[in-house]
């Protein structure tokens, strides 16, 4: 993974090499086990921090290895405060985007799997950048640890405050901790960012056992989704696994006709196949799926649409989330108008599917997935503008 000279990247370590590099350093098994506490529990960034390390150790990580893996390179918060979304610069220049919503007593953080997508949603930003590179497991990780620190730092801050006024809360960080009462954890992922998650599997799921182990980073699996636009291949795969991590598949259409105008791997995967193969997935993970349904005005928001996705979906344990459209400046796509996503609700509910109306979360920072990488790589026409 690292290439010849370049630094050793420890987050792409899985536990396992990760101990056979400590060996290869002369040290015994129990320093792996320190180390992976500080990388995934104490968020250490700086080898000079890990203190119950012998220096020669500490010494040579800092010589040899490299921790934090992200630059900050912009960053847009909602003018509600609550939607906070990074542009991160790899090492290679490549840019990620990665977005903290704080909302419904949550901190839910929306992860990119890769550089750019290969999938070629019409409706998407990212899309428009073609597939740059897979994220490695380090690369997905470390976009959690550095908002991770980050509510950790603000949390400690309020904490540090409220000692300084007597136990007393100002009126603002009362106000902010009613609105975010988890603050200083990351409480959800969903990897619903720029790229297909399930066409970079294995990096996926190496980060995701680092994020739920509860010697690493101890996140409940429950806590976390994984969304698809329906590579059945990778479906299949993910309902065999042991981890009980939440998938999404990203629907937006009930039929073939209409939804491989909108994402074109509809065509490798038509519906049919699809939906068998998430009705596998539940048979054999009895776990409910979400279909993820972004609402477009006059495209896929008619009652008559909202009846076939009704028939489509009778039978399987599922959910259907409904997210009017975060429009990409220059697209023909739009958000649909309110009264048409009530009413498609409406028949949704009527047929006994479970329904929830998804709010558009920082539709002012151009919060849908890849239109801050886009405004910012046209602005600063950045090497990897693909
Ligand atoms: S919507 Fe998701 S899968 Fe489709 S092009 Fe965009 S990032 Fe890729």
């Amino acid at each position: 993974m690292n290439q010849p000279n370049a630094p050793l990247r420890l987050l792409d370590l899985a536990p396992a090499a990760l101990r056979e590099q400590v060996a290869a350093w002369g040290q015994p098994a129990y320093r792996a086990d320190q180390l992976y506490q500080w990388l995934y529990q104490r968020l250490a960034v700086d080898p000079a921090e890990m203190s119950n390390l012998p220096a020669s150790l500490r010494q040579r990580l800092a010589e040899e290895a490299q921790i934090e893996l992200l630059t900050p390179a912009a960053e847009s918060v909602s003018s509600d405060g609550h939607t906070t979304k990074t542009l991160f610069r790899l090492h290679d220049g490549q840019l990620i985007e990665t977005v903290l919503m704080r909302y419904d007593r949550r901190n839910t953080l929306c992860i990119s799997s890769q550089a750019g997508c290969a999938m070629g949603c019409t409706f998407c930003a990212t899309a428009q950048m073609g597939l740059q590179r897979n994220l490695t497991p380090g690369e997905i990780v470390a976009q959690v640890l550095y908002f991770e620190r980050w509510l950790r730092q603000q949390g400690d801050e309020r904490t540090a405050a409220r000692a300084g006024s007597g136990g007393k809360e100002s009126p603002a960080a009362a106000h902010a901790s009613h609105l975010t009462p988890h603050a200083s954890r990351v409480s959800n992922i969903v990897v619903m960012g720029m790229g297909e998650p399930l066409a970079n599997y294995a990096n996926l799921w190496q980060a995701l056992r680092t994020l739920v182990d509860p010697a690493g980073f101890g996140l409940g699996a429950r806590k976390i989704t994984v969304s698809t636009v329906g590579l059945v291949p990778g479906i299949d795969r993910f309902a065999e696994e042991e981890l009980q991590i939440n998938l999404a598949v990203s629907l937006h259409a009930p039929n073939d006709a209409l939804r491989a105008t909108l994402t074109p791997i509809n065509r490798r995967y038509p519906i049919a196949e699809l939906i068998a193969a998430c009705r596998r997935y539940v048979a054999r993970t009895h776990r409910r799926i979400s279909f993820e349904y972004a609402m477009m005005a006059g495209i896929n928001d008619t009652p008559a649409l909202a009846e076939e996705l009704a028939a489509l979906l009778h039978g399987l344990l599922c959910h259907v989330n409904l997210i009017p459209l975060n429009p990409v400046v220059g697209s023909p796509f739009q958000p649909s108008r309110r009264a048409d996503v009530d009413a498609f609700v409406a028949i949704l509910e009527a047929h006994g599917i479970p329904t929830t109306l998804r709010l558009r979360r920082g539709i002012d920072i151009n919060a849908g997935c890849g239109q801050l990488r886009a405004r910012v790589a046209q602005s600063t026409r950045t090497p990897s503008a693909g």
